[in-house]
């Protein structure tokens, strides 16, 4: 059984938790000194020893664990798991159903009510990502779960949490059924993506761009030359070129991108050595493309939330104005930025404030076409809006 220990939350936080707010924190707990091991259940409970809700703990950069439930004696089981991965199934059917996408979330963390896990889905495979050992505490009970509710021809996993080498002995990212193909060909949309669920920290493609992708490819791409800054294996050079792009550059930093994005063209049947792949810091293909006089019809720019490379750190919140800043120099007229954030440390109307003071900055007008947040599989409950991270604003150049 698990360690299950009370502890009494202070006063200014009793009505948040009341209110289903599913983030626990250490500042809101009177006697923290109480829990130690990861993995331990928390019964919060008011000043009057009244229970408020159960949750475990688990350390994340986002917090110390996750409330699971707002009933005293539920128990924190296979069962519990079942029904709470029947419900995210449930949510999905429309996912399940659509031949033309084969890659979805099936599990969306505190979006579906338990932070720290999520599931995602490609064409009958399972990979689940932990993203603290206290929810890893509880792999079993969920693995039976989820071997219940679904047909899977195989399960991974990732570890987004320290190991420090303890758990991990004899474990890899595959764990049941059949090992995928490598690469495996997903389908989002009628188009194909590779993807690697044994290969590092990432597969291969960010699932939560789908819409945006197919936006670029059904309405923008058309007659249109595109750059995909910070390209990554080129999933929306791969959208843009399926769109009847004229010609497609994707430019990144790392040496893996060349071959990966290669990879994604060719098995979607477009010719890689028509379209441009650029292994470089985004800024000093920038200083290039402003010297010779590139322009683009179409920029897309979808950065991580901080970079580090030789030559200079990168951070969404510092230095987006100032990226904006170089793509509105090499867009055309009347053309698009697809502009991008994952971060999560500001919201929309700071993100259309950058956008704002880029374009004032640099002496042009533009207006906004459309904008775009997290597809519905990426659930997000409204007790945490924080976790909806993503922000992408579709960007006319006017002058
Ligand atoms: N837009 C991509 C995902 C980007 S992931 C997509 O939707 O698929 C972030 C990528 O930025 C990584 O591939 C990383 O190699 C790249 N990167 C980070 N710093 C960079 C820089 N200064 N110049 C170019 N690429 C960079």
């Amino acid at each position: 059984m698990y360690k299950e220990v009370d502890v009494i939350i202070k006063p200014r936080f009793i009505d948040e938790y009341k209110d289903g707010y599913p983030l626990i924190s250490k500042e809101s707990i009177l006697n923290w000194d109480k829990i130690s091991e990861e993995g331990t259940i928390i019964n919060l409970l008011d000043n009057k020893k009244k229970f408020i809700a159960k949750g475990y703990h688990g350390i994340q950069n986002k917090g110390f664990g996750w409330v699971l439930t707002n009933t005293k004696n539920q128990k924190i089981d296979t069962e519990y798991f079942k029904a709470r991965i029947k419900d995210a199934i449930e949510y999905r059917k429309d996912f399940y159903e659509d031949d033309s996408t084969t890659a979805f979330r099936v599990f969306n963390g505190e979006g579906d009510r338990v932070g720290g896990l999520t599931i995602d889905y490609f064409d009958g495979f399972y990979l689940l990502t932990w993203y603290s050992l206290g929810i890893y505490q509880f792999k079993d009970e969920i693995l039976e779960a989820l071997k219940s509710q679904v047909e899977y021809k195989g399960i991974y996993q990732k570890r987004r949490f320290d190991t420090k080498g303890k758990y991990l002995e004899g474990e890899n990212d595959f764990i049941s059924g059949d090992e995928a193909p490598t690469p495996l060909i997903v389908k989002e949309n009628n188009e194909n993506f590779a993807i690697y669920l044994d290969d590092g920290p990432m597969v291969g493609v960010f699932l939560d761009q789908r819409e945006v992708r197919k936006m670029i490819r059904d309405k923008y791409a058309k007659d249109k030359t595109v750059l995909n800054t910070f390209s990554y294996t080129g999933a929306f050079s791969v959208f843009a070129a399926c769109g009847g792009a004229v010609k497609t550059t994707s430019v990144d930093l790392a040496n893996r991108s060349r071959a990966k994005t290669k990879e994604q063209f060719e098995i979607n049947n477009i010719k890689a050595e028509e379209q441009e792949i650029i292994v470089q810091d985004v800024f000093d293909y920038f200083n290039i493309a402003v010297k010779k006089g590139f322009k683009f019809d179409m920029v897309v720019v979808d950065p991580p939330s901080f970079a580090r490379s030789k030559k200079r750190t990168f951070s969404v919140a510092k230095d987006y104005v100032k990226l904006l800043k170089e793509i509105i120099q090499i867009t055309n007229k009347d053309g698009i930025i697809v502009a991008s954030t994952n971060c999560a440390n500001f919201g929309m109307v700071t993100f259309r404030d950058f956008i704002a003071k880029a374009f004032k900055e640099s002496n042009k007008k533009y207006k906004i076409e459309e904008s775009f947040s997290l597809p519905k599989d990426f659930k997000v409950i409204d007790e945490f809006r924080e976790s909806s991270y993503l922000k992408v604003v579709f960007i006319k150049k006017l002058s």
